[in-house]
């Protein structure tokens, strides 16, 4: 068992894990409970940790772990308005069209 890292609360921890499961990464969730601790404890220590069942998988979390923390950024042309979007945006910010 390996910690890969903290995470900001139980929902993105469950996020991860379940990635990083998916990408063949045994991942487990320690301390999931421990936020109703919040306020009782250093906010740092009441927060879930991943942890990995193989430590010889840890590079490879890390960088699938980057890859999701990246912001989404595409570049598409509205279809309705021509208007180029950049962007996480799945709509158009000028004429309000969905992606194609
Ligand atoms: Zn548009």
């Amino acid at each position: 068992m390996k910690k890969l890292t903290t995470a900001p609360n139980l929902a993105i921890a469950t996020l991860w894990a379940d990635m990083l499961c998916h990408a063949g990464v045994p991942t487990t969730i320690q301390r999931a409970y421990n936020s109703s601790l919040a306020g009782q404890v250093p906010p740092d220590q009441a927060l879930p940790e991943l942890w990995l069942t193989d430590a010889d998988n840890f590079d490879r979390a890390e960088r699938l772990l980057d890859e999701l923390r990246q912001p989404v950024s595409r570049l598409w042309l509205c279809t309705a308005c021509r208007e180029m979007i950049e962007g996480p945006f799945e709509q158009c910010w000028n004429c309000g069209a969905a992606m194609p």
